[in-house]
């Protein structure tokens, strides 16, 4: 589906450099039919040029006029600026993937020449490597194809869902905050076995490794959360005892609002 599409990026930070990696990983795209460009940082697209072999230039309206498909990947503060330099110069029927958090289509349809098709996602950190929980959603004049186009690119770095914009905030305090709650979880379990007696690295190894494993029982077998909880708890067993002090300690309305509150807070910057 990619191969015919030249994709251009405009920025080319650690987002563009996962999505780079993964589309030339997943061998869904040749070198050749990408381009990348940022602010002035000529080092860095030397880099990419040297890494991935793609186009790079500090040229952004040629990136622009090469693309069939623009990623918008630069901090969502910069987005305005870079809409002012080059958003007129994009042309209808080109496809404007932003990945910036918070930054609506409308807003971004504001900038760009009209009958440019935006879709807007919110991959996460996992993107690095090609693990990354991604929602996005087509905005005004957005094709299916479009969607699907952008489903393909996003995908070389993970999962992808489609969800309605207004859903995005919810994503944003759910997948995109989300590993950072799993490494706080992780932090505790370290610190716990390392309370327990045991040394700082071996403590560090089982967390990770119990965190990795209960994370690919839940993708292999399948089942839900609460049936393997269930399948590890004996009754009177030690899991159940710690259970019971995670539920004193009200783990699970922690995580609700969590979430709650890191979905609120991306409404709020948006
Ligand atoms: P980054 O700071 O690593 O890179 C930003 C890039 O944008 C730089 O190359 C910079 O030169 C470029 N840039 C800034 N202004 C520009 C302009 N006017 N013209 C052209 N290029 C310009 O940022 P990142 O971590 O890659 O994040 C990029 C976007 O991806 C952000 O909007 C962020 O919200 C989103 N995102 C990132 C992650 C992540 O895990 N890194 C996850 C979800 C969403």
């Amino acid at each position: 589906m990619l191969e015919d599409l030249t994709i251009g990026f405009l920025g080319a930070g650690s987002m563009a450099e996962a999505l780079v990696h993964g589309l030339l990983g997943a061998g869904l795209t040749a070198p050749d039919r990408i381009w990348v460009t940022n602010r002035s940082n000529r080092e860095r697209l030397g880099g990419f040029a040297r890494r991935f072999g793609v186009h790079v230039t500090p040229d952004k309206a040629q990136v622009v006029e090469r693309s069939h498909v623009l990623v918008i990947a630069c901090k969502p503060k910069d987005v305005a600026g870079l809409l002012a330099e080059v958003g007129r110069k994009t042309r209808p029927g080109q496809i404007a993937l932003s990945v910036a958090a918070g930054i609506s289509t409308e807003a971004l349809a504001a900038g760009l020449t009209p009958g440019v098709q935006v879709v807007r996602a919110m991959p996460n950190t996992s993107s690095q490597i090609r693990e990354s929980a991604t929602a996005l959603c087509g905005g005004p004049g957005a094709t299916p194809e479009a969607v699907a186009v952008c489903r393909a690119i996003l995908g070389a770095v993970g999962k992808v869902v489609e969800v309605p914009e207004p859903l995005l905030d919810a994503v944003t305090g759910l997948s995109g905050s989300g590993p950072a709650y799993v490494y706080a979880m992780v932090e505790a379990l370290v610190e716990a076995g390392v309370r327990a007696g045991l040394p700082r690295e071996v403590s560090h190894d089982l967390a990770v490794q119990t965190v990795l494993g209960a994370a690919r029982m839940l993708v292999e077998t399948r089942e839900d959360p609460a049936v393997l909880r269930q399948k590890v708890t004996s009754p009177g067993g030690t899991t159940m005892a710690g259970l019971q002090v995670l539920s004193e300690h009200g783990f699970h309305e922690a995580i609700v609002r969590a979430v709650s509150r890191a979905a609120e807070r991306s409404r709020e910057l948006g």
